[in-house]
């Protein structure tokens, strides 16, 4: 047991030295960003052409930072009420072009409840956009993504369910670890961007997958407690 005390002691001081070290590195990408768009704007000398292509790089560093960030310490800014079904919405829509441009049929159907949460909205957006978006990117032309929600007046379940080519047990089995992809250009980060945000919420996520049928996400989110009125 002591062991085990000590070698999660020793992650979790590895875990902010990575968080410090990130969020330096990425205040000087951020200058040199900001210098390399006024010189896009200015500049249409030879060398021109590089700079889209190295402020694409830019933005790909950026972004991996953020997300990493967001893993190490995920921020709960603005609290505020809103239903589930709005944000499953805005979710579908931002990332039905994506889903055309592959060839992949995104549907949703969503239920009447009308279930409200109250927490950061911008942070479970962020963590259903990075599932529905593995779903897609593991689906292939003329495959099919759905996103179904069902609420009681306790729990929402969300399922985001896909016809891709599925994961074996082995690789079901390293979900959610951090930095493991099996993509060529994936950060790993994704779900275990996901997986923390949920797990802030309070909410459970689980994976069921046949490889070359399709992946099921199952996400539960608690919904927001009544308030009691004490001393009246
Ligand atoms: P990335 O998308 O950058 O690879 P993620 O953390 O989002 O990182 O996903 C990690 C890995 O999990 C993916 O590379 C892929 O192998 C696997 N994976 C995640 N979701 C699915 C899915 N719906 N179907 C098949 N494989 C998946
Ligand atoms: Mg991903």
């Amino acid at each position: 047991l002591k062991k085990e005390i000590q070698r999660s002691e020793k992650l979790n001081t590895l875990g902010e030295l990575a968080a410090s070290i990130a969020h330096e590195v990425r205040n000087p990408l951020t200058v040199v960003k900001g210098f390399l768009q006024l010189m896009q704007q200015e500049e249409k000398g030879k060398n021109y052409q590089y700079l889209s292509l190295v402020l694409s790089e830019l933005g790909r560093a950026e972004s991996i930072i953020n997300d990493y960030l967001n893993f190490a310490k995920p921020k709960f800014e603005k609290i505020e009420e809103f239903t589930l079904n709005e944000v499953l919405v805005e979710v579908v829509m931002l990332l039905d072009p994506m889903a055309a441009k592959q060839g992949v049929q995104l549907e949703s159907e969503l239920d009447s409840t009308g279930f409200t949460l109250v927490t950061d909205r911008n942070q479970l957006k962020q963590a259903l956009v990075n599932l529905i978006k593995n779903a897609i990117e593991a689906t292939p032309d003329g495959g099919k993504v759905s996103v179904h929600n069902k609420s009681d007046c306790h729990q929402a379940s969300i399922l985001i369910s896909d016809t891709g080519k599925g994961m074996t047990p082995e690789q079901l089995s390293r979900i959610g670890t951090l930095f493991y992809t099996t993509k060529d250009k994936g950060t790993g980060l994704g779900t275990s961007v996901s997986l923390r945000i949920i797990e802030t919420m309070k909410g459970k996520v689980s994976y069921k997958s046949v490889p070359g049928v399709g992946t099921e996400v199952r996400m539960v989110l608690p919904g927001s407690q009544t308030p009691v009125l004490v001393n009246l």
